[in-house]
């Protein structure tokens, strides 16, 4: 018996738990089936994609959330630093251009760790990339599960069925599993539309800057630098009701017609970008639960607790989620145990993150005059926003 094999033995018989269901392979069920499969469990990841393919954002990896990929996975932060960039300089703008300040980084003084700009997908794979391909099933879109006291039995469309002693849903925000264990039905608008794409674009300000933040009235564009000579952009803009475009033409109209007064260097990277490369869709979250378990069933990242992408802290709280779970599911005695222990790591400080997150979103769209109002009012408290960042980034994995 191989060391792997002795591994999962000692766990089924210590946990009965030995057979593990993950639905979704983005960076919260990737990064839970490194940690599990480093335990020894039998874990099997379920994604709906037919394959994997450029998708998704540019995300900021902050100090909390490297430190628990690092646990996880050690080297996986040199790894990130390779496939996305590392932040060094970040510069707030005006839609004419001007450069209202411009910031050194300092996560690494501060918290000991880096923070890592870097696509979605680019991190798909890093952490694809530390799994055996054959426990990843693609083309397995999940419809649902039924459960009993000894296993989940777990649906797939086209009429695919599998069994596990417990299931995991870290199917993103509007997560199936979720939705068949509260029926709570769709996520909440936050009164904010994101228009975003991904393109080989090396714009003339990531010379100087990694992360260049624009604020206009009421809207905003954050361009990232994710390495490789490509741009992440992220354009948001206040819209009490949610409407979407009919084509992939009528959304890049609509985008360059928000920016029409803004300077033409921003609107370059958006003419620039195919028009059925442009996602657009509206920000949301959900309100928290007090519980994300039901007997074998448990969820993780955005499926337990989405949220507003404004503190940069969706995928980084997945993988605090992942090392936890994982943690919990080791040193527990029963299955029961282990998920409530779970819960109580991390519901609380998940739905402190969800409530600055939707605020954040808000604030982005005060004028100068409000925003300093508000500054003024939060002087008196700056200790207490050191200390929240602090106990942000602070985050280790115990
Ligand atoms: C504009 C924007 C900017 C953001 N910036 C940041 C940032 O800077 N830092 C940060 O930490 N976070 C950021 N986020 C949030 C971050 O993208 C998410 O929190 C993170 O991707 C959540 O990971 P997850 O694995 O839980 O879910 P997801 O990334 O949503 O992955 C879920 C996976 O499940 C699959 N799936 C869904 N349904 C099914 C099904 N029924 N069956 C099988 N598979 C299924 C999906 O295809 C997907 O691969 C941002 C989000 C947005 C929109």
């Amino acid at each position: 018996m191989n060391i792997q094999e002795q591994a999962l033995t000692q766990n089924s018989e210590k946990h009965k738990v030995a057979k593990i269901a993950i639905i979704g392979a983005g960076p919260g069920g990737l990064a839970t089936a490194i940690a599990l499969r480093n335990k020894g469990f039998d874990v099997q990841v379920y994604e709906k994609a037919q394959e994997f393919r450029p998708a998704g954002t540019g995300l900021g990896l902050s100090p909390n959330g490297l430190n628990c990929l690092e646990a996880i996975s050690p080297g996986i932060v040199e790894s990130l630093k390779i496939s996305g960039t590392e932040l060094r300089q970040t510069a707030l703008k005006n839609v004419s251009g001007e450069t209202i300040r411009a910031n050194t980084a300092k996560y690494l003084e501060k918290y000991g760790q880096t923070f890592i700009i870097v696509w979605w997908w680019n991190l798909q794979q890093v952490l694809a990339s530390r799994l055996p391909s054959d426990i990843i099933h693609l083309n397995h879109r999940c419809i649902g599960f039924k459960q009993n006291d000894s296993n989940v039995e777990i649906y797939f469309d086209g009429g695919n069925t599998v069994n596990a002693d417990l299931l995991i849903g870290a199917d993103g925000v509007n997560s199936v599993i979720r939705e068949t264990l509260t029926g709570e039905g769709k996520p909440n608008y936050l009164r904010s539309m994101c228009w975003r794409s991904v393109i080989k674009y090396n714009h003339e300000l990531f010379n100087s800057y990694d992360l260049v933040f624009i604020k206009g009235n009421k809207q905003f564009m954050y361009l990232l630098n994710v390495g490789d000579g490509y741009t992440s952009w992220i354009s948001r803009k206040f819209l009490p009701d949610c409407s979407l475009s009919q084509s992939a033409e009528q959304v890049k109209s609509r985008i360059l017609h928000e920016l029409k007064d803004w300077d033409k260097s921003f609107r370059a990277v958006v003419e620039a970008t195919p028009a059925e490369e442009i996602k657009e869709h509206p920000i949301c979250d959900r309100p928290p639960l007090s519980h994300w378990s039901q007997g074998r069933v448990t969820l993780l990242g955005d499926a337990a607790h989405p949220m507003a992408p404004a503190m940069a802290q969706g995928a980084n709280s997945s993988f605090e989620d992942a090392y936890e779970l994982q943690a919990c599911l080791s040193q527990k005695s029963t299955l029961e145990a282990a998920l409530i222990r779970y819960e109580q790591r991390r519901i609380e400080r998940t739905q402190v993150i969800q409530g600055r997150s939707a605020l954040g979103e808000m604030r982005y769209y005060e004028t100068d005059t409000e925003t300093s109002e508000r500054q003024m009012q939060e002087r008196s408290q700056l200790a207490n926003n050191d200390d929240f960042q602090t106990w942000l980034y602070g985050y280790k994995p115990y």
